[in-house]
């Protein structure tokens, strides 16, 4: 079966408010010694996977900010990628981008190298909401970097835009959403802020010189925004993925469903015939490690409890929903053996899941609060 490959470049220019995904400023020095040490990986991983698998359905380059990656050595690892495994031409290729640091050669290079659908880390148009953030760009770099795409052919691409912030009004949001809808992206992750541990957000939040808004506010957001972005064209595929029809992230759509997907770099997952595996969350030990030819690999110690909570999580939050029969193949259990039947019952009586043709999934209404019921079913 072909599998989804994921590469995390672990570098950022700058460390934002919220964000808790591994990485560190970056340094020219010790990006060469990265791409040495991912060569590395991705030969080990081919020696590891090739008997059973060798062709790629999906890239995905995330972080990080790919955007700094120095184009010679990302070139050099694709040629090796591309030797060692099957990567068929015109497959989705997605690449993150923070657009300051967003050229005209930067795209160019990345669309010769195979990228057909870059992501813009957009998240506001409002100066205020990105210096909270601690976002480097502004809002001219955003359309700028829009306006590149177009002009250099790219058909598909992304933007991601927050709401749930501190001090955002609904004006604001609105704003926001019609800015972006100028823009006409294909595809558009509207996302909730969350305060994650150990960010400067979150220590701000506590101190209370920032407070998050009222969840019910969120809620009333989060609804205006969907109805927005439906009347524009947008068809919410996942809680927080809408995109024209066609242009749903194919390589996002294979982490929902369970299908296999290869993460390389430090701090990725995968999921590979079976095994589920994360790389060590520091650069200097992922450089180590391969150093003496070793994979970086922490393995999974989750049983099949959690993975069926996990396959239900991400199951609910798509459109589709979990099918019953493709859960019982999987994990020889039904669903109803890890959900609180109860509370089940209780949802569907009320309309916010709706049972029908095999298939669980959450209704309209449902996937405005599925972050609530989904800790109600599976607790
Ligand atoms: S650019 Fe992205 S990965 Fe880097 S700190 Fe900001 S949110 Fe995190």
């Amino acid at each position: 079966m072909p599998f989804g490959l994921y590469l995390h470049f672990p570098f950022c220019r700058n460390k934002c408010s919220y964000c808790d995904f591994y990485k560190e400023l970056y340094d020219a020095r010790l990006e060469v010694r990265f791409f040495e040490a991912l060569k590395i990986e991705t030969e080990l991983a081919a020696m590891a996977f090739g008997p059973f698998d060798r062709e790629i359905s999906t890239i995905f380059i995330g972080g990080g900010t790919p955007t700094l990656s120095n184009p010679d050595l990302l070139a050099g690892w694709l040629e090796q990628l591309r030797r060692l495994f099957i990567v068929p031409d015109g497959i989705e290729f997605s690449i993150e981008n923070n657009p300051d640091s967003v050229t005209a050669e930067k795209l160019t290079t990345f669309r010769q190298l195979g990228v057909n659908r870059p992501t813009f880390g957009i998240q506001s148009f409002k100066p205020q909401l990105l210096q909270l953030l601690n976002r480097k760009h502004n809002p001219a770099d955003s359309a700028r970097s829009v306006y590149l795409t177009n002009a250099l052919g790219y058909t598909n691409f992304g933007a991601d835009l927050i709401f749930g912030l501190p001090r955002q009004t609904s004006k604001m949001l609105s704003e926001d959403i019609d800015e972006l809808i100028d823009l006409d992206p294909p595809h558009i992750s509207f996302y909730q802020l969350t305060v994650e541990p150990h960010t400067t957000l979150a220590e701000r939040v506590q101190s209370g010189s920032l407070v998050m808004p009222d969840p019910d506010l969120s809620l009333a957001l989060y609804r205006g925004g969907c109805a927005r972005l439906a009347e524009a064209g947008y068809i919410r595929y996942e809680v927080s993925s809408f995109a024209k029809p066609g242009f749903e992230c194919r390589h996002n759509m294979r982490y929902w469903d369970g299908s296999d997907y290869l993460g390389l770099g430090p701090s990725a997952h995968s999921f590979m015939i079976g095994q589920r595996f994360a790389n060590v969350p520091d650069v200097e030990q992922y450089i180590h490690l391969l150093s003496q030819g070793r994979r970086p690999v922490i393995a999974d110690v989750s049983g099949i409890a959690e993975r069926m909570v996990e396959a239900i999580m991400l199951g609910l939050r798509t459109s589709k929903g979990i099918d019953r029969q493709r859960f019982a193949v999987r994990f020889g259990r039904s669903v109803e053996e890890r959900i609180d039947l109860r509370q089940y019952g209780l949802f569907v009586k009320s309309g916010h899941v709706i049972d029908e043709n095999e298939t669980i999934r959450l209704s309209d209404d449902g996937i405005c609060v599925a972050d609530e019921i989904i800790r109600r079913l599976v607790n």
